[in-house]
């Protein structure tokens, strides 16, 4: 398969170079190169695969022992470590590696370091290679690796060397667990504690469960559905850090009771895999598995067969609002991103990083998908799906950088996100916020120029069928293209230039003009604290930070007060002020305790709602009926 990839790819940089040449002899080209591939694949000198042994029988140590064997290494091999998976973010995973320690047929040999990712063998051929180390995961899911007592949660990426000039090979991974654990990856066909990996890309795209985790399943339109859950739990080690990928402790599941309710958890992922797989009429797999932790909301990580999710024991119990969305946004991504794929993100550089300036439709458009998945299957409301709408709108107008940062900058220097002040709303935009609402508009845009006869979802499709499922990757030109051909009277390349390349304003109220409905600013007066609260593990709520020139700060309050009292009364989970109260705090800080007394402030705030037009026309209710069912108008 990999081959044939790789031969598509070549014919498509062949097609790009010589536009001219006529499709036919393309295609007759691929067929001829295929058949000359397959023949050259008819005598394989398959090499043995690659071995990892992961030991995980010291999970209190969060060390990882991994034995790296090589069958038959040649001189001078290779091996190159990921600088970063799952978040794009140059995480340099190498710093995690201890203790390398590499036989060369028994005999201990050095590695060379020619950079900090990357070792390399001694000049002769060695049977085998073998390559020891560990690992040290403290991390979270879903986007870091963690070993504890309770369980492991380990990606690939940030534990396994590969061989940069075989990273085709293929590969076997064995675990070696701790009594009583068990494990579970997405990869197919392992047994309890081993699995085979085609390449090495196909083996960082399987996070690995490991522990005493629970396991759901159904079946739909001929799959398999896994559902996986780690419910909770997770030790304190007091040296995990608040970082991005890295979550706090969790709340634990300390007396044996579930924080959730399976069957709601069932049936709610259900609706979800069958309202999507219908919208792309297409399921792509025999088997899927969602790896869910309920413990710290971390969010989610998109993989060709699962996703694994991450969301607070609190969101799980509140009628499981904060999986939805997540499990709706990365059950989509098996389509976009995973196999709706730009051309940049291949091949995956795993030293450097990918041009990831589509980010904008793979991420946005699929936080688009999510929204509406929920609307369609029944789990959200409109009106709920108007507010989301409206919050996603007041999100980006919010942000001065808008004036600055297009979709396509943002979703490039999505590599910058890792640096707290790259957030500040004065430098940068989100694509996942401008991506969804640039999905809305073209839906509603494409709906609007072809009287609902072709949407979004006809381009979803289309990218499946043309892209996907040849294995071709895609271009921008190739959704201008589509999206030309579905709705040949709308200005797909004025909506590029303007909205995904460029800064203009957003065509909110005309876009949703077409659908009937109109866009309402409302100003609001809100509280303005002028400080911010952390409650950490121990319920002690602390104070974060205070705003300078605040009242809050001329009265006296430092970032690490803790709160021990507000108005007389122990402060609850959530703090809620009136705009212009008067309020008295007791603080403790250090030795002292201290009593302030000051008002809140006010600020006036812009929100944006979106309405029904109630006398809308024919035309604009089919556009309103279109998008919000999912259906066009054949003609
Ligand atoms: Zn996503």
């Amino acid at each position: 398969l990999c081959v044939i990839v790789a031969a598509i790819k070549l014919f498509n940089s062949m097609l790009s170079f010589y536009s001219d040449l006529d499709r036919a002899w393309g295609v007759l080209f691929l067929v001829v190169f295929s058949l000359w591939t397959g023949t050259a694949r008819a005598n394989p000198r398959t090499p043995a695969p690659v071995s990892y042994e992961l030991d995980l029988r010291d999970p209190g140590s969060h060390r990882v022992s991994v034995t790296m064997t090589i069958p038959d290494a040649e001189p001078s091999t290779v091996l190159q470590f990921p600088a970063w998976n799952a978040l794009y973010q140059i995480r340099d995973f190498i710093k995690d590696v201890e203790r390398l320690q590499a036989t060369c047929g028994g005999e201990p040999v050095e590695l060379t370091m020619p950079d900090s990712n990357t070792r390399r063998s001694v000049p002769k051929a060695c049977r085998p290679l073998e390559v020891r180390y560990q690992v040290y995961a403290d991390g979270a899911p879903p986007f870091s690796s963690g070993l504890n007592t309770a369980h492991a949660f380990l990606n690939p990426a940030m534990l396994l060397f590969y061989l940069p000039d075989q990273r085709e090979r293929a590969l076997r991974v064995k675990l070696l667990l701790p009594p009583g654990w068990k494990m579970a990856t997405l990869i197919q066909g392992s047994s309890p504690d081993e699995f085979d990996a085609v390449n090495y890309d196909a083996l960082t795209d399987s996070p690995i469960e490991a522990g005493t985790f629970e396991e759901y399943s159904y079946q739909q339109a001929g799959a398999l559905y896994r559902v996986i859950v780690d419910d909770g739990e997770q030790p304190a080690s007091g040296t995990e850090k608040k970082n991005p990928g890295n979550g706090r402790r969790a709340e634990g599941r300390r007396d044996g009771t579930r924080q959730y309710s399976a069957d709601a958890l069932v049936r709610t992922l259900e609706k979800i895999t069958s309202l999507e797989t219908g919208l792309m009429q297409d399921v792509p797999f025999n088997q899927y598995a969602f790896i869910i932790h309920f413990g710290v909301d971390g969010g989610g990580m998109e993989h060709a067969y699962g996703s694994a999710i991450a969301v607070s024991g609190q969101s799980a119990r509140k009628r499981l609002a904060g999986i939805e969305w997540v499990a709706a946004h990365e059950f989509f991504h098996l389509w976009n991103v995973k196999r709706i794929r730009p051309q940049a993100l291949e091949p995956i550089d795993y030293v450097h990083g990918n041009d990831t300036s589509d980010l904008w439709f793979a991420e946005g458009v699929t936080s688009a998908y999510g929204a509406l998945s929920l609307l369609r299957s029944g789990l959200t409301s409109r009106s709920d799906f108007y507010a989301h709408i409206g919050g996603q709108i007041d999100s980006l107008e919010h942000r001065p950088a808008r004036h600055f940062q297009s979709a396509e900058a943002a979703g490039r220097d999505a590599w910058l996100e890792k640096y707290p002040d790259y957030l500040r709303l004065e430098r940068s935009i989100s694509y996942y916020n401008k991506g969804e609402l640039l999905g809305f508009l073209l839906d509603l845009g494409m709906r609007y120029a072809t009287g609902n006869a072709h949407g979004l979802d006809d381009l979803m499709r289309r990218l499946n069928y043309d892209f996907a499922r040849q294995h071709r990757f895609y271009s921008d030109d190739d959704l201008l293209n589509i999206v030309g051909e579905l709705a040949p009277r709308f200005d797909v390349r004025r909506f590029f230039r303007e909205y995904v390349y460029g800064t203009a304003d957003l065509p909110y109220e005309r876009y949703l003009a077409y659908a009937g409905l109109k866009m309402k600013q409302v100003r609001v007066e809100e509280a303005d604290p002028g400080f911010s609260v952390e409650r950490d593990e121990e319920g002690v709520t602390e104070v974060e930070s205070v705003d300078s020139g605040s009242a809050a700060d001329l009265a006296g309050l430092k970032a690490g007060d803790s709160l021990l009292e507000i108005d007389g009364r122990a402060p609850g989970e959530t703090l809620a002020f009136s705009p212009g109260q008067e309020i008295r705090l007791k603080i403790a800080r250090a030795v002292e305790q201290i009593n302030l007394r000051f008002q809140i402030g006010r600020r006036s705030e812009t929100t944006y709602r979106i309405e029904e037009i109630h006398n809308a026309a024919p035309e604009q209710l089919a556009v309103r009926r279109g998008w919000l069912q999912g259906i066009t108008v054949t003609r």
